[in-house]
């Protein structure tokens, strides 16, 4: 989100919307690919993906009204003027330069507008809107095209691949020797201890148990055997836990909790993982917290630590206690409320888990 920026020397109001420096060729086709004012004074657009924009406002003079247009790399085919209503006088479309399409919206000279309070909002990788008038004005609505993608729409399927792209790169999960390793998962807490009861009341059990399952999922395609030391909300005290791990003759245990700060200061957020002993431990621990801060952007960094916790005190395999943000820290909290967090956390904490057993076996 830009603003527009007051310079009384040359009576212009510009908005630059920078997302990429990318330079299109000249010969490419127009990035505007529909644009629609709504009834309530909205101006939206859809372009081709990650465009970069350029906006201008100009106060009338003698030669024409208020006017606001917007620049798009791309030359357009064919200029065409659209008449208005309302406030708006015209709407034109040409091609100032070539390799060029302007958008101008011309306002009638009676028109009180207050572009010093405009904005223009990305609203995705290809949708953009900007509020010019209030909806007072009786106004009918303009438009060429969809500016709204429909679902199965080309343009959403496009998205959603570049989506699915850019996650499954960041958060690429290793390949190791299937069958061959067995990992402990134990999600802190259960049934009559909720652990840390966070912001808006959010309980650790349930986040740590939805993690676990998730993390499980993961490692399970990737053909590891992993079990969990519970799956639903049981009372179980730690000794079990660790004799299950044990006995299992598990080759790692991993502790998954969510933390919170005394006095439940919403300030204290972050991510740390501990380990007893060992450098097997401190090696595992380390490869978690690297991916678990990846994908907590902001979140401090607190650290691999020494912990002298009862289940990775007393398992006997490389163990780790993982603490994925603050229940009470107002930034940890609002996204571990998400399950989409909760998913990129089983994310890295499997991935972690892989790229040790990758390394160490
Ligand atoms: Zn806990």
């Amino acid at each position: 989100m830009i603003r527009f920026l007051d310079n009384k020397l040359v009576r212009y109001l510009s908005v630059f919307l920078f997302l990429n420096s990318a330079i299109p060729p000249v010969k490419s086709s127009s990035a505007l690919a529909a644009w629609a004012i709504k009834e309530n004074g909205v101006l939206e657009l859809r372009t081709k993906t990650n465009t970069n924009l350029k906006a201008y406002f100009q106060k009338a003079n003698q030669i024409s009204g208020d006017r606001f247009w917007i620049d798009f790399p791309g030359e357009l085919k064919n200029p065409r003027s659209i008449k208005g209503n309302g406030p708006i006088k015209e709407i034109r479309l040409g091609k100032p330069i070539p390799g060029k399409t302007r958008l101008v919206i011309e306002f009638n000279e009676e028109t009180y507008l207050k572009p010093l309070t405009w904005r223009m909002v990305g609203l995705d990788q290809n949708r953009w809107r900007i509020k010019l008038f209030a909806p007072k004005y009786s106004f009918k609505k303009i438009g060429e095209g969809l500016v709204v993608k429909r679902k199965g729409d080309i343009k959403s399927k496009q998205n959603s691949i570049y989506n699915k792209k850019r996650n499954s790169n960041y958060l690429k999960l290793p390949e190791v020797k299937r069958n061959k390793f067995l990992v402990v998962i134990d999600p802190g807490h259960g049934g009559p201890d909720p652990g840390a009861v966070g912001i808006a009341g959010i309980r650790e059990t349930d986040v740590v148990l939805e993690v676990s399952k998730i993390v499980k999922k993961l490692l399970s395609e990737k053909g590891v055997r992993v079990r969990l030391t519970r799956k639903n909300e049981v009372d179980l005290d730690l000794p079990p836990r660790v004799s299950f791990a044990n006995n299992m003759d598990a080759d790692i245990f991993v502790s998954i909790h969510a933390n919170a700060s005394r006095g439940k200061r919403r300030d204290i957020n972050g991510l740390e993982t501990f380990y007893y002993r060992g450098w097997k431990g401190k090696y595992l621990a380390k490869k978690i917290q690297k991916q678990i801060l990846r994908v907590s952007p902001g979140s401090p960094d607190r650290g691999v630590k020494q912990g002298r916790f009862y289940v990775i005190k007393n398992t006997r395999m490389p163990a780790v206690l993982v603490e994925i943000g603050f229940l009470t820290g107002r930034l940890d909290a609002r996204r571990l409320e998400k399950s989409t967090h909760r998913k990129r956390l089983a994310y890295a904490i499997a991935k972690g888990i892989l790229e040790y057993l990758y390394k160490i076996g």
